[in-house]
């Protein structure tokens, strides 16, 4: 291990990724001095801004990053400062001894299909963050006054959307989704949201606990055709895997029984069918799907098409980084290029910028705090300026950084605006936010 001795990291991202490295750096090196920076005021990434608003268990992991900060003084939360906006890398380079790059990967991925730009189809990333408050997508502006919604991916996140559009207010009391999305989602005439994996059931990305979410909605249906629900998975896959799958398969053959129209919308989930194309004029009025079948788990189009009727459309198909200036940036991939972490001499990476959108917030830990190891057994050469050099900076820039104390203000006022049993009402843009700290 390098010394670590006055050392100082910036870590670049609230989110799990970044956490996790914060507290790594905590247990592993602690006289290191720590600034952990985010572009919004608001820490913590997915658990804010993405994990799903009827999933507040899950978010619950953001008791523990607070703690983290707030029981750790070596510790600062500086909100409100972009990277390759606010500060350059070579800026921080030049402060911080190591810098951990962790801004995630919040674009959506394409499906490169025509029509792809018609009004009401939108990316996982954007549908989430409009329903979830997030300032750049409070204004995405869903048209909802439809009865059709189509949903490409059989992943998690497919799983969220399509649950989300299905709840009643009633369902969401207890929740942090934006007051004008439920409003909008109550409102709407919407009746079939379907849900559709271009690969089968074997292949499907979900997981089962979030699978059997969909059967226990209070006025919603989720279908599948049992014909395509294979008895068991296939005798090759290693035990564990068989096991999970069957589970899988188990609770797609229970939904297996409803009938779609019995309850106000069904979900209809269905496999083997790839987009190739969005109807309509300016806005979707359907969407052409192609038949597939599944060879050695790779998805193979029959050239047998069929249209979907539908007004809008969510694509769940994953998503990657924004490259940056002066970042190398692996387009393929869309993450940070590295190797094993390594962006540069004193320059690494952690969570979904170093290994794209996959695994859940538990699988940052792990290679957070192998990031972590790579980066303290690096520390060398002179001592760089540390914390004090950034303030100056900051100051010099004008810039507006903010505290986790003024987080923590920002929290108390969206919890105090909540009607009960919400846990919060949240600010949906930066403005508000500051108005709320009584700072322009
Ligand atoms: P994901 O798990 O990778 O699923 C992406 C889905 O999109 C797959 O069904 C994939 O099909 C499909 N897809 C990709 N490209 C496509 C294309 N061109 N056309 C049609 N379909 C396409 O991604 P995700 O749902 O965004 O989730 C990201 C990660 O977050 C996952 O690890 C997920 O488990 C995690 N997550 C967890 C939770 C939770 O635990 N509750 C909630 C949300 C997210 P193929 O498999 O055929 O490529």
């Amino acid at each position: 291990m390098g010394d670590t001795e006055k050392r100082s990291v910036a870590i670049v991202g609230s989110g799990p990724g970044g956490m996790y490295v914060a507290q790594a750096l905590v247990e592993k090196a602690p006289d290191c001095r720590i600034d952990i920076f985010d572009r919004l005021p608001t820490p913590f990434g997915l658990i804010r801004g993405g994990v799903a608003p009827d999933h507040q268990h899950t978010k619950r992991v953001d008791r523990k990053y607070a703690d983290t900060i707030t029981e750790n003084r070596q510790i600062r939360y500086i909100g409100n400062v972009t990277l390759g906006q606010d500060v350059s890398l070579d800026d921080l380079a030049a402060i911080y001894d190591a810098v951990v790059l962790a801004y995630g990967a919040p674009y959506d991925n394409k499906l490169g299909i025509p029509g792809e730009d018609k009004k009401n189809v939108f990316g996982s990333n954007a549908f989430v963050g409009w329903y979830n408050c997030h300032p750049d997508f409070k204004d995405l502006g869903p048209d909802l006054k439809i009865d059709g919604a189509v949903v490409i991916g059989v992943g998690n996140v497919a799983v969220d959307v399509a649950r989300v559009l299905a709840r009643t207010p009633e369902e969401m009391a207890t929740t942090d989704i934006a007051d004008y999305a439920i409003s909008a989602i109550d409102a709407s005439p919407l009746k079939d949201i379907w849900m559709i994996g271009r690969r089968g059931p074997i292949e499907a990305a979900f997981t089962n606990t979030e699978l059997k979410e969909l059967g226990a909605l209070t006025d919603a249906t989720a279908v599948v055709d049992a014909s395509i629900v294979p008895a068991e998975p296939p005798a090759d896959m290693d035990d564990r895997d068989r096991k999970v799958r069957q589970r899988i398969l188990d609770t797609l053959r229970g939904l297996s029984e409803g009938k779609a129209g019995e309850k106000r919308r069904t979900i209809h989930i269905e496999f083997f069918g790839s987009p190739v194309e969005i109807l309509g004029g300016d806005r979707v009025e359907g969407i052409r799907m192609e038949r597939t079948k599944v060879e050695d788990g790779r998805c193979i189009p029959t050239g047998e098409t069929y249209d979907i009727p539908c007004q809008m459309v969510v694509t769940c198909i994953g998503s990657r980084a924004q490259a940056i200036e002066g970042i190398p940036f692996d387009e393929q991939r869309g993450i940070v290029a590295h190797a094993d972490g390594k962006v540069a001499p004193g320059v690494y990476a952690a969570g979904w910028l170093k290994r794209g959108a996959t695994g859940t917030i538990g699988t940052n830990r792990l290679d957070s705090y192998a990031v972590t190891d790579l980066l303290i057994s690096e520390f060398d050469g002179p001592l760089k300026p540390g914390p004090d050099a950034f303030d100056a900076l900051a100051a010099e820039r004008r810039l507006n950084p903010l505290s986790f104390d003024d987080w923590q203000r920002i929290k108390e006022l969206e919890e105090k605006a909540a009607s009960d049993p919400a846990p919060r009402r949240k600010f949906s843009t930066v403005e508000e936010m500051l108005a709320g700290l009584g700072r322009s």
